[in-house]
């Protein structure tokens, strides 16, 4: 089976790719089908020719949001981070549920202009022009293990920014998770060597 699926690129324009549909991911065929299987697919969101990933039927879904938080803080070992970022904004949702259910601090990334405090900057390219975010920089102690959520991951550019932010910030990046990932996209080529888990790849 095939389909097609298009990254949204902020101010960009739309990639298309068409790849092939199987249900797999790095936590197990089980969680990817979960994640599949709430997942809507927006077209010609938030711009025509956009196919947005819509993962808000996920979090409305108590057990299987549930479900999908347990199984990354299984996949990493609740033992192995101290902080979790979540990159603005979906990722603040994922972060903060893993927060509350291992007793971490949670981190926001956030767009540019929106902390109130000092902060480090990470610009990154979109198709035309440039997102950046931010991290404020008292966010970590030294040698602070972090985990980093998102929902989508598409390019990598928004995951490298933040993975960057939090070095800088004086944090260990300790895992990187995404809900979905869109594969034929090369973010996790682009963020090679770093671990990419992603519980469903499409
Ligand atoms: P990228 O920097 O290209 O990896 O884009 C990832 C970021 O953009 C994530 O924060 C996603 O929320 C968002 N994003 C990119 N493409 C999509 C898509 N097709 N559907 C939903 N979100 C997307």
């Amino acid at each position: 089976m095939r389909d097609a699926a298009v990254v949204w690129k902020g101010s960009g324009t739309a990639v298309t790719e068409t790849h092939s549909t199987g249900v797999r991911g790095d936590s197990g065929p089980e969680v990817a089908r979960l994640v599949a299987s709430r997942v809507l697919d927006v077209p010609d969101f938030p711009k025509p020719g956009v196919m947005f990933k819509d993962l808000m039927p996920l979090f409305a879904d108590g057990d299987a949001f549930r479900d999908v938080i347990d199984g990354i803080v299984a996949y990493h070992g609740r033992e192995s981070f101290d902080a979790v970022v979540g990159i603005e904004a979906r990722g603040f949702v994922v972060a903060a549920a893993i927060a509350y259910a291992t007793g971490v601090g949670v981190v926001p990334v956030r767009k540019a202009g929106k902390l109130p405090r000092p902060a480090y900057a990470a610009s990154y390219e979109l198709e035309y022009g440039e997102a950046t975010l931010e991290v404020h920089q008292d966010a970590f102690t030294a040698g602070h293990r972090v985990l980093v959520v998102d929902d989508v991951l598409a390019t990598g550019g928004t995951a490298a920014a933040t993975l960057d932010l939090v070095e800088r910030a004086g944090g260990t990046v300790a895992g990187f998770t995404v809900l979905l990932e869109l594969s034929f996209l090369g973010g996790r080529d682009r963020l090679a060597p770093r671990p990419v888990h992603a519980l469903l790849t499409v």
